[in-house]
């Protein structure tokens, strides 16, 4: 049977963002005990054990380790996960009163608090390293320390911001992950308890996040986003005795000084326009421009600020020499990109001399248009918005897209290029379906121009209606 996830993609891009130590576990509860044999590479227990023994073999043994009733050694765990019932003197507080609480009555609280799955739902359950795609997974069960397990929260709030909350019974701490995962259908992160640490083999410095299965995707897409925001894990010192101002993103330092010059002029809606190379955005940005809004170009101001005579044309040739000097006595562009494509502190150095050029005449040209028109729209064309992280300067983000194919083709077109060439382009890009996410409007160019035009008027018709001064986030 093909499993709808490739898992074993998904796993391999984990372990190498997250560096874990263990397997990712494939976990299922079955309601039909037959999955036991039908499932291949199935070990079931030799002598009975409980529910953390097997969770460590197959995260540490890579065994594929199935159970049923009869498999475990104690209620406890069968009781959890509604393989059984809860057995009379755990249910009145006798059999957490002989080690981990002081009373029978904080027995009885303590059984009650625990999270259990609905007995009689289920014969068997299933566990096996995800890597292999072994069945569809319910949940996956993540073994790591704090730090990974912090970075797993990061990344699946990246979209869909949530805040997160977990519980802690104590002993039985896989109710706090698996069970609850379960119940709320939401990611829950537990404390192995001692039992999991003296007989599962959790490390000291081990947690476990249970995910549903379906969002590991989302924790892993959230992951890459933040790797590309250079969140990464481990995780690099900055140095206790350091100023952190030095290690900030740049914005960070001085977010409200450029929102501020960006809105000395009253509160311009400034509507940020990007896509995929040759996807449509000078089209669709010249459609809404027929509308009077004026456009702001990034590329246009990226070769403004390195003409004969600029800061930035002396800096680039003090550094890279003339080499990169056209006998025109212009920069040589296509020289210079060739010295940077693939090296990356060429590449930084470059960028140090033209961003802040770029960035100065980009809040020039905003109030520029601000101070005629205060509150009007204005569009901002930069077709790196997204891989540049700048969602955060615009107050829409519009994202002109056609599918990978089309991008191929209109770009092979309009440049003379063959397709593999057009192609080779295009890797260097984020994906433009990743951009989607980022987009308040999408303007879908991959038809005729009246479809976009009708597309364009949709978009201009809901700008319309913005009002950015009192609905700053959520319109
Ligand atoms: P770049 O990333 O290179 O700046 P771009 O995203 O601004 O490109 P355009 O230059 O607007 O893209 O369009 C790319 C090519 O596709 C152009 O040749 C353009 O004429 C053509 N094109 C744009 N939209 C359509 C459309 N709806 N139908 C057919 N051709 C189109």
């Amino acid at each position: 049977m093909k499993n709808k996830t490739d898992w074993e993609r998904t796993v391999r891009r984990l372990e190498q963002l997250l560096r874990l130590k263990s397997f990712p576990i494939a976990f299922k509860m079955a309601e039909n005990r037959e999955l036991l044999d039908t499932t291949p590479f199935l070990r079931r227990p030799e002598k009975q054990q409980t529910l953390c023994q097997m969770l460590n073999l197959v995260r540490n043994f890579d065994w594929t380790v199935g159970a049923e009733l009869k498999d475990f050694m104690f209620p406890s765990c069968p009781s959890i996960i509604g393989l059984d019932k809860v057995p009379e003197t755990h249910m009145d507080g006798t059999f957490r009163s002989i080690v981990w609480v002081a009373t029978k009555a904080d027995g009885r609280r303590f059984e009650r608090s625990i999270p259990r799955l609905p007995t009689g739902k289920y014969e068997a359950v299933l566990m096996a390293p995800l890597v292999y795609n072994p069945f569809e997974p319910d949940i996956v069960l993540i073994y790591c320390n704090p730090a990974q397990i912090m970075l797993l929260i990061n990344s699946l709030q990246f979209s869909d911001y949530q805040v997160m909350e977990f519980s802690c019974v104590g002993e039985s701490s896989c109710s706090d992950s698996i069970v609850r995962c379960y119940n709320t259908g939401k990611p829950c992160v537990g404390i192995p308890c001692y039992g999991e640490r003296r007989y599962g083999h959790a490390q000291d410095d081990e947690m476990v996040m249970a995910l549903p299965a379906a969002m590991v995707v989302k924790a892993l897409d959230g992951m890459e986003a933040l790797y590309r925001r250079g969140v990464r894990y481990p995780i690099s010192f900055a140095g206790a005795e350091a100023d952190p101002l030095d290690q900030f993103p740049v914005p960070y330092k001085s977010l409200d000084t450029m929102m501020a010059r960006l809105k000395e002029h009253g509160s311009p809606i400034l509507l940020g326009v990007t896509g995929g190379i040759g996807s449509g955005k000078t089209t669709v940005a010249n459609l809404l421009k027929e509308k009077g809004v004026p456009i702001v170009d990034f590329d246009l101001l990226a070769r403004e600020v390195v003409e004969p005579g600029t800061k930035g044309f002396d800096d680039i040739v003090d550094y890279f020499g003339t080499q990169v000097v056209a006998d025109d006595g212009t920069l040589d562009r296509k020289r210079l990109s060739k010295i940077v494509f693939g090296d990356m502190e060429k590449r930084k150095k470059l960028e140090s001399f033209t961003h802040p050029p770029i960035y100065e005449a980009f809040f020039a040209q905003v109030n520029a248009i601000s101070k005629e028109r205060p509150d009007g729209v204005i569009q901002v064309v930069i077709p790196l918005l997204v891989e540049l992280n700048l969602q955060y300067l615009f107050d829409r983000l519009m994202v002109v897209h056609v599918p990978r194919e089309t991008q191929i083709r209109r770009l092979a077109e309009r440049d003379s290029i063959t397709d593999e060439e057009a192609a080779l382009i295009l890797k260097s890009q984020i994906p433009i379906d990743e951009k989607l996410k980022f987009a308040d409007f999408v303007v879908d160019n991959s038809s005729t121009l009246d479809k976009t035009r009708e597309q364009v008027e949709g978009v201009w018709n809901a700008l319309n209606k913005v009002n950015v001064v009192k609905e700053p986030i959520n319109s």
